[in-house]
């Protein structure tokens, strides 16, 4: 029998939340593949000393890493590893220890490192067999270098991936802080300059710009073209005039002007501050965020990535044949792609060189499709007036804005970023209180519904609220009069209607869609932005406030995971909403490391739970103490009409006879979120854009051409690794699983068995 395969992993450079899930799933899917294991300890450092710094790993030595924030296996800067004879060192240690593949989690630095260790690895051995210190037999197994990329880093600074993990747990840390902030900046009519990290890359300072609605960015890559001081103090005076009470100023630590002199904290305070004639004269504080930034627990969608491409980077090592570029593995969209490794290291470079260049077109170019979609939207967002971007008189549009279905995450942010792209083109945005059910009866003195214009400043300070301002109702128009809809539609002359919400909203769209022949005044354009916990509208794979419930109810399960700690040995069953969808159950197990999960897709049976019962038994019986920080089971609300979280509980604490305990809890409606997640904020205001965008090319009266036109009903969504709309009309015929309102095809199936892998779930009988 061939020697198992020895796979190991390294974390290195600045730590990130994130870290962690991505070694455990290494180590997990390693195990799960038949091969051997190791953890490198403390970075290139580990690599270098060798010996009790490479260490193999067992199944449990990873129990719990899911929650941890930095790493558990250390990092360091190693100085020796820059050179040629730390490299040779760190070569033969490999061969010692007889490693076969090595994974590297860490920023473009440690990338670097590794491209270079491997460009230069045969000539690496070639040396240690000619000065004796290896023999050629020892060499002759390892002459092709197996290395696999994973970025980790909280700048997000790698060109051709969309995320790094740690980049959006940083992010939330941010958001939080500045969140924080404004409440004492609006209670003192105070300013705020707050610095991020981010030395060559401004994505942090961006997205939290675009996140919180802060009134001023600064980042490395797109220093604005005028003076910056005359730019900024005219956006502040005129927010301020506004009526805004609070002024956040958001500087990335690396940012430079246009002439690439740098931008400092203490200048734009100055600024802020400056009482002297025709100054702001602002009361101001500098807030440094620092190392908070880099701390605690990983959010739910860094845990998912670390542990998705920790899964693919073993796939990666056991695939590689020696004439593999090395790869790194990337996010872009949803779809987790690899990439050549040199030359993401290259471009990373290139960007480098031309923001320190000043040529700033160039660094933009390198930067991902979305970072330049973000800048343009912050711009749109916060620089709100009617400038150059304005329409002729001909082409304003007035546009409906309705939000149907429960409320979601992300749902206000996306209201606000459409009702400023539209005050920018000088569209009319007019508010549709309380969905479908407040517009019918509107009227009258009926107090759920009302139809205003918006009010900008109302508006402007939405970016960051949890629920909809304008009110959601789940009422489709079917049930609140298809005709009164119709005239009201005629009445307010609207061009367009713009929707936010989840499966109801896409059945309004639909059932209009159908009613189009009947009443000619819906030959509108429509279009739906998804926003649902449930994430199960059709057309797409991501819908605003899924990332914000999964964040909820991974602290949920962290927490109650905990708890377990104190006591005795513990399951926990914990139902999730979702409907007839199980994505947040997956998702959430996937984050938390879920023993079993139960979804409606593949229902629950008796031989299911048969299987995961005994599987408990036996973990508990082998259990050393390691256990007692307790299992969680996952279980939808719909997964079964019999089978509720109760009675899995009891069904378990009966087989369990007094060696474990369970407990079943139900979140319940805190799955729907405080304060929206970064992620669904930012998501928000650039799909919002690009809905009205996409109206917008519909003009006004398109009464007479939309009808035959699909596009003038369709769902924007992120499918795999692009953004896109999908008429209503195919989506309704061949998409939709109508009676279980979901899509037909649950994009996020593939992951149940992620779950299965990495939570050491034995094979179950699949129900028929
Ligand atoms: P962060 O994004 O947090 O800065 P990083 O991976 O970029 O993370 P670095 O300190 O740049 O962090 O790199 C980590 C380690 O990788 C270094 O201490 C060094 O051992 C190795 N390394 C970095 N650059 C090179 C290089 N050009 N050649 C060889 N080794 C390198």
């Amino acid at each position: 029998m061939a020697p198992k395969k020895k796979i190991a992993v390294m974390t290195s450079g600045g730590d990130s939340p994130g870290m962690n899930p991505a070694v455990r799933a290494v180590v997990r899917m390693t195990i799960h593949m038949g091969c051997e294991a190791y953890c490198v300890y403390e970075g290139y450092e580990g690599l270098v000393q060798g010996g009790d710094f490479i260490r193999k790993m067992g199944w449990d030595d990873v129990r719990g890493w899911l929650s941890e924030g930095g790493t558990l296996i250390g990092t360091a800067r190693c100085m020796a590893f820059y050179e040629r004879p730390g490299r040779l060192t760190a070569a033969k240690n490999m061969i010692l220890s007889n490693i076969d593949a090595l994974i590297i989690c860490g920023g473009d630095g440690s990338l670097t490192g590794a491209d270079k260790f491997r460009s230069e690895w045969p000539s690496l051995l070639e040396e240690l067999v000619a000065n004796g210190e290896l023999t050629a037999a020892q060499v002759k197994p390892h002459q092709h270098l197996n290395i696999v990329g994973l970025v980790g880093s909280i700048d997000n600074d790698l060109t051709g991936t969309d995320a790094t993990i740690g980049c959006y747990s940083a992010l939330a840390r941010i958001c939080e802080m500045v969140d924080y902030i404004e409440a004492t900046a609006s209670s003192h009519s105070r300013a705020f300059v707050i610095e991020v990290m981010g030395r060559h890359c401004g994505w942090l300072a961006l997205m939290a710009g675009v996140a919180t609605g802060a009134d001023f960015v600064f980042i490395p890559e797109r220093p604005r073209e005028h003076d910056w001081k005359e730019d900024m103090a005219d956006v502040v005076r005129r927010h301020r005039k506004l009526g805004k009470r609070k002024t956040i100023v958001i500087v990335a630590e690396g940012a430079r002007d246009k002439n690439g002199t740098k931008i400092t904290a203490e200048e734009i305070k100055k600024l802020l501050a400056d009482k002297s004639e025709g100054g702001l004269a602002l009361d101001t504080r500098i807030t440094t965020l620092g190392h908070v930034q880099r701390g605690g627990t990983a959010v739910a969608y860094d845990r998912m990535l670390a542990t998705l491409q920790g899964v693919e980077a073993v796939k990666a090592v056991l695939d590689a044949t020696p004439e593999t570029e090395t790869p790194f593995i990337a996010i872009n969209e949803n779809k987790i792609v690899r990439k050549p490794l040199m030359q993401a290291v290259a471009e990373t470079k290139k960007l480098a060189e031309a923001v320190d260049s000043k040529d700033f077109e160039k660094a933009m170019s390198l930067r991902d499709s979305e970072f330049e979609d973000q800048w343009n939207s912050y711009i749109l967002t916060t620089n709100v007036m009617m400038g150059d971007k304005v329409l002729p008189e001909q082409d304003r549009m007035k546009i409906g804005f309705i939000n149907v279905g429960a409320p979601a995450g992300g749902m206000n942010a996306a209201v606000r970023a459409a009702v400023a792209y539209c005050v920018s083109r000088g569209h009319e945005p007019i508010a549709i209180h309380n969905g479908f059910a407040g517009f019918s009866r509107h009227h009258g003195d009926d107090p759920l519904g009302s139809v205003r214009p918006f009010d900008w400043l109302e508006v402007d300070g939405w970016a960051s609220k949890g629920g909809s301002e304008i009110g959601t109702n789940r009422e489709l128009p079917g049930e609140s009069g298809m005709e009164s809809i119709a005239n009201l539609i005629e009445e307010y002359r609207l061009d367009a209607l713009f929707l936010v919400g989840g499966f109801e909203a896409f059945h309004s769209i639909s059932q209009m869609r159908k009613a189009r022949d009947q009443y000619p005044s819906l030959c509108i354009p429509m279009t739906l932005l998804p926003a649902t916990i449930s994430n199960n509208v059709p057309g797409t794979e991501y819908s605003l406030g899924s990332d914000t419930c999964l964040n909820e109810l991974v602290n949920y399960c962290d927490k109650i995971k905990q708890s377990a700690s104190a006591t005795r040995r513990r399951v926990f069953v914990i139902e999730t909403q979702g409907g007839r969808s199980g994505y947040i159950a997956t998702l959430s197990g996937l984050d938390v490391g879920a023993s079993a999960v139960y979804i409606p897709e593949e229902g629950i049976s008796l031989e299911m739970l048969n299987a995961d019962v005994n599987h408990l038994k036996n973990v508990f019986k082998h259990d050393k103490g390691q256990s007692r920080a307790g299992r969680l089971i996952l279980v939808n609300e719909k997964a079964s009409k019999v089978y509720n979280a109760k009675l899995i509980a009891d069904i378990i604490r009966e087989e369990a006879h007094d060696r474990f305990e369970s407990r079943e809890s139900i979140p319940g409606h805190v799955q729907q979120g405080g304060v929206p997640s970064p992620m669904d904020r930012c998501r928000a205001v650039r799909l919002a854009i690009k809905c009205i965008q996409h109206l917008e090319t519909f003009g006004t009266n398109a009464h007479n051409h939309v009808k035959k036109d699909p596009s003038s009903t369709t769902v924007i969504g992120i499918q795999g690794s692009e953004v896109v709309f999908t008429p209503m009309k195919e989506l309704e015929e061949t998409g939709t699983d109508w009676p279980n309102r979901r899509p037909k095809v649950a994009h996020w199936m593939g992951l149940s068995e992620v779950v299965n892998i990495l939570g050491g779930r034995p094979d179950y009988p699949k129900p028929e």
